[in-house]
């Protein structure tokens, strides 16, 4: 039988982490307890809750950075007006994360850590630059996402390490916000294919700074500052996005899984560029 212990403070949690060996933590518990109910994970002799420490459970502002506690979970997300505000290529990836259900349970942080290619929340940490707040045992470190994340399911966690928050600069040079998965059902369902893109755009139409980034074609998700700059000093239009688009083929190294085959990913990798010259550059 496992025992939970659930944390009111940073200080127990420490406390727990340090006295229980091969204890693991969890937030909402939809990845974990899923994969641990169905074998894909060893029970571990202790679980540890975090949702009761408040200091993770918070969204707030400084400045110019926008502070997301790792706990706070989907639907709070999506009803804070700061995010609303600062954040809306994260917002409109949360919009499409799981079901409500899931969403209401489902964190940030178990999304970050779980650091599945397919992962919603995290094209759009990767074009924000988001960077992560990390505490252990002997004290807290900053670290980027880009370099938190190995492979799938590999991050840098240390041992009795958590992630307290992410830390986004709020994005004010761009005016273009998007993102969109492709699966195979309209609802419910893991992404075969995701984009997240920020651009600015003149009000001529010509793209001055992108940031673009993809999920679900590689080990973890691809951000190319190649593409971004393809598309820089250009008009967007549908011709200038299907030069990129093919391009975006030749960058991307996805698998083939039940969800998609290679070749159908780095299709649509390069497809979804073309909505984005659907649109007129305006504020959403
Ligand atoms: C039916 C279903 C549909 C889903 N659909 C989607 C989807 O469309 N898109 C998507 O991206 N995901 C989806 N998921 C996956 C999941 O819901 C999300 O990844 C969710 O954000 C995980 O958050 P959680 O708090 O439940 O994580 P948990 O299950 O609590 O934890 C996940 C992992 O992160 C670790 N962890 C959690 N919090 C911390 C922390 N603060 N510090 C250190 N480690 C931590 C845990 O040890 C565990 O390894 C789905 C899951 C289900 C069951």
């Amino acid at each position: 039988m496992t025992n939970v212990l659930i944390p009111e403070s940073m200080e127990e949690l420490r406390r727990i982490l340090e006295t229980h060996p091969g204890a693991r933590v969890y937030a909402g518990g939809t990845d974990l307890l899923v994969k641990m109910r169905s074998g894909l994970e060893a029970v571990p002799p202790c679980l540890v809750c975090l949702e009761r420490i408040a200091e993770l459970d918070a969204v707030s502002e400084h400045g110019e950075v926008v502070r997301i506690g790792a706990c706070v979970t989907h639907t709070r997300l999506l009803a804070d007006p700061v995010a609303t505000e600062h954040l809306p290529v994260l917002v409109r990836a949360v919009e499409v994360l799981g079901s409500r259900l899931i969403r209401n349970m489902g964190t940030i942080g178990g999304n970050v850590c779980t650091a599945s290619p397919a992962g919603d929340t995290l094209p759009p940490l990767y074009v924000l630059d988001a960077e992560l707040e990390l505490r252990g045992g002997t004290g807290s470190r900053i670290v980027a996402l880009k370099d938190f994340i190995k492979g799938p399911g590999q991050t840098v966690l240390g041992e009795n390490e958590i992630l307290a928050a992410v830390r986004i600069r709020k994005p004010r040079m761009f005016n273009l916000f998007h993102y969109e998965k492709v699966g195979q059902r309209k609802g419910l369902c893991c992404s075969a294919v995701s984009l997240a893109a920020m651009l600015r755009v003149s009000s001529g139409g010509v793209v001055e700074d992108a940031a673009l980034a993809w999920g679900s074609v590689g080990p973890t998700v691809v951000r190319s500052r190649e593409i971004e700059r393809m598309l820089i000093g250009k008009e967007l239009t549908a011709e200038r996005m299907r030069e990129a688009a093919a391009e975006v083929g030749k960058i991307v190294s996805p698998i083939s899984d039940v969800r998609a085959d290679a070749a159908y990913r780095r299709a649509v990798a390069g497809n979804l560029l073309l909505r984005l010259a659907a649109r007129d550059g305006s504020s959403p």
